[in-house]
C-alpha cells in the first residue's frame, strides 16, 4: 500500500475510528474490496464478475466495483435503485432473482436492466410481454448438501427439465440468452462448479441444436470461499479445476460470475466496545455493545465462525462474549480466548463484510453499526454510509 492509503484494519486506526464514530462499528475497506475483485479475476481469467450486492450493499463498495470495470449481479428492486442511483450503465447489471414480481420486472426494465433469470415455468410465462425487451437466463439446480447453504434446494430447474423450460420461453418467443446456477455459499471445493459446468455446456449446445435462442451466455455463480476461523484454499488453487473445466467451453459463450462473499466478506471488520462484564460460572461475561441480532447476525443466518480479538493485550483466559440484547440467544461466543477487558475495551471480528451488517436488525433498540468506508480514493479516511 502506498502513504494515501491507511489500514482500517490495524489498531491505532480502529481505535481512531472508534473515537470519531463511536461503536459498534463496521469498517469497510475499499482497498481490500478492490484487493479481492483482482484476486478473483486473476484466478478466472476471462470471466466477467457481477459483484452482488446481497451480502454488503454498500454504494462505497459498488462504486469500488464499477471503477474497477466491473458488472452488478442485482436481485431486488431496492438493489437496482442503488445501482441506479449510483450511476451503473443497466447492461452491466443483470437481473437474478429466480421469483419476480410484475412490477418487481418492470422496475428493472424500466432502469435498463434486461437480462432476468428464470427456473419454472410461471416465471417464464412472465416475460411474455416483455419479450420485446427482456432476455433470460434459466437458473439450473445443482445440489450440494455439503455447503453452508444450500441455494439449489430453494431455487433452480432440474437439469432433465431445462431443455423443455428453454423450449416453452422460445415457443413464448422469449430470447434465451443463456444458463446460469449457484452451488451454495463458501463451497468447500470447487467440485460442484465443474459439474455443473460440464452439463450446463451440454445443455447449451443441445438448446442451440435446437434453435431455441441465442445461447451464448453461461453464468456460473457465487459460492467462492473465504477464511473465517478456519481456512480455505487459496482462491488461484480453488478455481484450478474451474479453470480447465471452462476450458471445453465453447469460445461463443460468455462466461460470468457472481462473487458477493468473495468481494465483501474479507473487506470489513466489525467493532465493538464493552458495555460491561460479570463473572458467571466460574468465567467472565463482557457484554458488547454488538451481537448476534446486529453484526453477528450472520452467526445465525449465514452460520459464520468469525475471529474475534481485543485490542487490549494480557494473559488469556476462556470467556464469553455477548451481545447487548436481553435475549440468552445473543452470545458471540463461549470458551473464547481474551485478556481481562474492561468497560469500553474494544473487540474487532475479522471478515464481516458479508452476510452480517446486511442482516442485522435493531431488536431490543440496539442500533445496527454505524457503517464507514475508507480508501475508496487514496486519502480517503472515512465516510459514513447515510442510509
Ligand atoms: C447470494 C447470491 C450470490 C452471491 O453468492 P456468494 O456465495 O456470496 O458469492 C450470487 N448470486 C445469487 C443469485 C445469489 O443469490
Amino acid at each position: 500500500m502506498t502513504a494515501s492509503w491507511i489500514d482500517p484494519f490495524e489498531d491505532a486506526h480502529i481505535e481512531r475510528l472508534v473515537a470519531q464514530y463511536g461503536s459498534p462499528l463496521l469498517i469497510v475497506d475499499c482497498q481490500r474490496a478492490r484487493a479481492q475483485y483482482k484476486k478473483l479475476a486473476k484466478a478466472l481469467p476471462g470471466v466477467d464478475l457481477h459483484y452482488a450486492l446481497k451480502p454488503l450493499p454498500h454504494p462505497a463498495i459498488v462504486r469500488t466495483m464499477l471503477s474497477l470495470g466491473g458488472w452488478l449481479d442485482l436481485a431486488t428492486t431496492g438493489e437496482v435503485q442503488l445501482a441506479q442511483r449510483l450511476g451503473a450503465d443497466p447492461r452491466r447489471c443483470i437481473h437474478t432473482h429466480p421469483i419476480k414480481r410484475d412490477q418487481d420486472i418492470r422496475n428493472a426494465l424500466a432502469a435498463g436492466v434486461t437480462v432476468f433469470v428464470a427456473d419454472n415455468p410461471d416465471e417464464v410465462r412472465k416475460f411474455r410481454r416483455y419479450r420485446d425487451k427482456a432476455e433470460l437466463l434459466l437458473r439450473v439446480s445443482f445440489r450440494s448438501p455439503g455447503v453452508v447453504s444450500d441455494l439449489s434446494r430453494k431455487f433452480g430447474c432440474e437439469p432433465q427439465d431445462a431443455l423443455e423450460l428453454a423450449r416453452l420461453a422460445a415457443s413464448l418467443g422469449v430470447k434465451l440468452r443463456g444458463l446460469s446456477f449457484h452451488v451454495g455459499s463458501q463451497a468447500p471445493d470447487a467440485g460442484m462448479h465443474v459439474q455443473a459446468i460440464e452439463v450446463c455446456t451440454a445443455l447449451l449446445a443441445a438448446a442451440r441444436r435446437e434453435k431455441l435462442g441465442p445461447l451464448d451466455t453461461l453464468d456460473i455463480g457465487g459460492g467462492f470461499p473465504i477464511d473465517y476461523v478456519e481456512a480455505v484454499a487459496d482462491i488461484g488453487r480453488f478455481c484450478a479445476p474451474i479453470r480447465k473445466a471452462l476450458k471445453a467451453v465453447p469460445k461463443r459463450v460468455r462466461v460470468i460470475a457472481e462473487p458477493g462473499r468473495f468481494i465483501s466478506g474479507p473487506s470489513a471488520v466489525a467493532v465493538s466496545r464493552v458495555m460491561g462484564r460479570a463473572q458467571r460460572g466460574g468465567a467472565w461475561w463482557y457484554y458488547l455493545d454488538d451481537g448476534v441480532y446486529g453484526s453477528y447476525s450472520g452467526q445465525v443466518f449465514d452460520h459464520g465462525r468469525y475471529p474475534v480479538r481485543s485490542l487490549r493485550k494480557g494473559p488469556m483466559q476462556p470467556s464469553v462474549l455477548a451481545g447487548p440484547t436481553c435475549d440468552s440467544i445473543d452470545v458471540v461466543a463461549e470458551g473464547v480466548p481474551m485478556p481481562r477487558l474492561r468497560e469500553g475495551d474494544i473487540v474487532v471480528g475479522a471478515a464481516m463484510g458479508a452476510y452480517t451488517w446486511a442482516s442485522a436488525s435493531e431488536f431490543n433498540f440496539f442500533p445496527k453499526a454505524t457503517v464507514v468506508s475508507v480508501n475508496e480514493t487514496p486519502g480517503d479516511k472515512g465516510s459514513v454510509l447515510e442510509l
